[in-house]
């Protein structure tokens, strides 16, 4: 019997996939799939995505770049917060990376390099004022990399901030600070994540760069990932382990945080932090068996949770349940637990086994 299983469904994936292009048609889809495709596994979702005409990808570092490189990935990868220095840009040049480029000493290390030609991106900071250089240096940043004699300036992006609130103002703010800066300069922009991919069509540019609506979770704080459309791209199960009637008022797990409000049956799910399932997720998180929410009562263990088997009086030994997945959406488990899906999808340990379907 399986413990933590993760299911990853590439069907769902190109499902996603299809509703970035009904969402913005005709635009280049680079899917983000950094810190290992958040969780489901870069190698298998960037073959998966490829194979369903996705035009590139964006990672992190030039590790997860590499790491996509070595799985036989050959479309255009672009690094999304890489330090730039002569090291760097030489295997960039190798193995036909694109770098993005945010910091000044990254236009030093680029006026350096000789080598295969890099088509760099510059990144603006169009006012989330975490990465990026100021929009309104656009222009000197373009003239700057014209001069250089192997790298030609690919395209110029920005990041939104608070797009998954289509009543917050600084997404207007910052697509006005990156047309006004980029007014004068005829290069390929790109803007959305996947929040701006659904909600802000003027953010689509001429590349959208989603993550999260790929594997299946809604980035909208007003919308759920059924009203969009997307399908689940991993289903995490693990067996029932044990299970047991206690009478009225019994104390569950470790710190006893939680009664027996009457009698009642109780099961044990052979999954626990030591697999990334959240360890503050309290009582009430919904866990489920066939149709039935069975809610987290207790403290979550390293190895196990226990659950309210009320809802499920006839849960036996063996049968699985939905930790997220199919029927039980992470954004929902992800919310009881004050937490985003896109952690949850991250945290998982190697301890879960992995099964592409
Ligand atoms: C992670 C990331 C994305 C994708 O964001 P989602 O919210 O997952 O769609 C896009 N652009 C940048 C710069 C990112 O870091």
């Amino acid at each position: 019997m399986e413990r933590g299983l993760a299911i990853i469904d590439r069907a769902a994936l190109a499902h996603n996939l299809s509703r970035v292009r009904q969402l913005a048609p005709g635009r280049e889809v680079f899917a983000a799939v950094k810190a290992d495709g958040y969780g489901h596994g870069a190698g298998v979702v960037a073959a998966t995505l490829a194979a369903a005409g996705c035009d590139g990808f964006a990672v992190s570092s030039l590790d997860e770049a590499l790491q996509l490189r070595w799985a036989g990935i050959s479309q255009p990868i672009m690094t999304l917060s890489q330090p730039l220095g002569a090291d760097v840009l030489a295997v960039m040049g190798e193995h036909d990376i694109t770098p993005v480029v945010f910091e000044r000493a990254h236009l030093t290390a680029l006026a350096a390099y000789r080598g295969p030609t890099l088509g760099a991106w510059i990144k603006l900071d169009s006012g989330m004022h975490r990465l990026g250089f100021p929009a309104y240096e656009a222009e000197a940043l373009s003239a700057a990399i014209h001069d250089m004699p192997s790298v030609t300036l690919a395209g110029c992006m920005t990041h939104l901030g608070c797009a998954d609130d289509p009543s917050d103002p600084l997404t207007h703010h910052q697509l006005a600070c990156f047309d006004e800066a980029l007014a004068g300069i005829a290069v390929p922009r790109s803007i959305a994540n996947s929040a701006g991919v659904i909600a802000w069509p003027a953010s689509h540019g001429d590349r959208v760069r989603p993550g999260i609506m790929l594997y299946g979770s809604s980035p909208m704080v007003d919308r759920t990932s059924h009203d969009l459309d997307l399908a689940p791209v991993m289903h995490l199960s693990a067996p029932l382990i044990s299970r047991r009637d206690l009478g009225a008022g019994e104390p569950i797990g470790y710190g006893a945080s939680w009664h027996t409000p009457e009698p009642m049956p109780v099961g044990v799910i052979g999954i626990g932090y030591g697999d990334g399932y959240p360890r503050h997720a309290p009582s009430g998180t919904p866990v489920l068996i066939g149709d039935a929410i069975v809610p987290l009562v207790g403290r979550v263990s390293m190895d196990m949770i226990t659950v309210d088997l009320r809802n499920a009086p006839h849960a036996a030994i063996g049968d699985r349940a939905t930790l997220w997945g199919p029927g039980l959406p992470a954004d929902d488990v992800a919310h009881a637990a004050g937490t985003i899906a896109y952690e949850l999808f991250c945290r998982l340990t190697p301890r879960v086994r992995f099964e592409v379907q």
